[in-house]
């Protein structure tokens, strides 16, 4: 539903106007009345005496009665102007006051009906009228239905993804239950080893999800302390060094010796390194090349993973920070991504006073991965 508000200038200046306004109108009555009124009033009651006493009134007598004849026309007319400008000022106040009340009510009811959950109601905003209190407010009304619109779809979006990532490992374990039961499927170490993998998922996908909530919510509390970009280069790649040699993958490293510390929780940077690692890791086939270069960029240090693997398309650059973004779908699911670690890596990079940039020139050609981390204050 549309309302429309039709306020120009600011409340404040309007209010002053309407005032000033009705006192004009009020003032200009009362003259009108009293000037068309008073003449005729006058001549009515002065010609019966000047007709009745032509010759007989002395000078104090007859302005004596001219006197009283000019006060009581002058209240008479006073009076009539009185009541006349009263109502005149009156329908004025009712409609300047209709003018402000009224889109009040009407933001009112928008209000109700968004709270009741009705997020897609608007108030309509002229242009030209869009300038006083009235319309700001209603702008405010608008931006929040607006804000409680877009948190109820991604709401809704989260519920979705969630829903249609625990339903693949649900089935895969129902499917494998149902066979071992109906023993279709042999109770052999490798049936049990598939259970447990699909478990395994489950459980890394319920630990995402607690993760991401907390990052986003700025729950994760994080003990910022000076750490030199080196040790946190060592300790992401220490336990994956196997990986990449295992995948036949060349890992090439260049941290140069004399670097500014960075100001981060060291577990935290750690785990933002590791996520950068393990995807380069899953996303570049063999034989390929994985490269770790740290440097200085302005304030910051910047860690760059880059890798010669599938690479990136620049439509997907907008996504790939977004929670449950997959590339390749069912590719990164084999692989066990559910499409929240970059999302998790952002919020903890952000919460550092960092972020993560992503570049590739292409689908085939690579991709990088930039971790800029704000320096230690020496
Ligand atoms: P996932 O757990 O699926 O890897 P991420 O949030 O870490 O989720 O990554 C989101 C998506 O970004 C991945 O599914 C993948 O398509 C893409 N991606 C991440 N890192 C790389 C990389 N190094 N090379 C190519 N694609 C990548």
């Amino acid at each position: 539903m549309r309302w429309p508000i039709s306020f120009k200038a600011s409340l404040g200046g309007k209010f002053l106007l309407s005032y000033l306004l009705i006192v004009l109108v009020g003032v200009a009555t009362l003259l009108l009345v009293t000037f068309a009124l008073a003449p005729t009033l006058f001549q009515a009651q002065l010609m019966p005496i000047l007709q009745t006493h032509p010759n007989t009134l002395t000078t104090t007598q007859a302005s004596q009665r001219i006197l009283g004849v000019f006060l009581g026309t002058l209240f008479a007319a006073l009076a009539v102007a009185a009541i006349a400008a009263t109502v005149t000022s009156l329908a004025i106040s009712i409609f300047v006051a209709r003018r402000i009340t009224g889109p009040l009510q009407q933001m009112t009811q928008a209000s109700e009906r968004i709270s009741a959950g009705h997020y897609a109601e608007r108030i309509e905003i002229a242009t030209v009228h869009a300038t006083d209190e009235l319309g700001q407010l209603a702008s405010s009304i608008n931006a929040l239905a607006m804000t409680l619109e877009l948190t109820e779809r991604r709401r809704l979006e989260v519920i979705g993804n969630v829903t249609h990532e625990l339903r693949t490992p649900i089935a895969t374990l129902e499917g494998y239950l149902e066979g071992l039961l109906d023993g279709v499927i042999e109770p052999t170490p490798r049936t049990w080893a598939m259970l447990h993998t699909e478990a395994g998922r489950l459980r890394r996908l319920v630990d995402d999800l607690q993760e991401l909530s907390r990052a986003e919510a700025r729950q994760i509390p994080l003990s910022l302390q000076p750490v030199a970009p080196q040790r946190l280069v060592q300790s992401a790649l220490e336990p994956l060094e196997e990986q990449f040699a295992e995948k036949g993958l060349q890992l090439q490293i260049h941290v140069p010796e004399v670097l500014s510390p960075v100001m981060v929780d060291p577990n935290r940077a750690v785990q933002i390194l590791t996520n950068l690692l393990v995807n380069a890791l899953r996303y570049t086939p063999a034989p390929g090349r994985v490269e770790v270069a740290v440097s200085r960029e302005k304030t910051k240090v910047a860690f760059r993973v880059s890798d010669t693997g599938v690479g990136i398309s620049p439509e997907q650059f907008a996504h790939i920070f977004e929670r449950f973004y997959r590339v390749d779908k069912s590719r990164s699911r084999a692989f066990g991504g559910s499409g929240i670690g970059l999302t998790i890596a952002q919020s903890l990079a952000q919460a550092m006073g960092g972020e993560i940039r992503v570049e590739s020139a292409g689908l085939g050609q690579g991709s990088s991965f930039t971790l800029t981390l704000p320096q230690a204050h020496m």
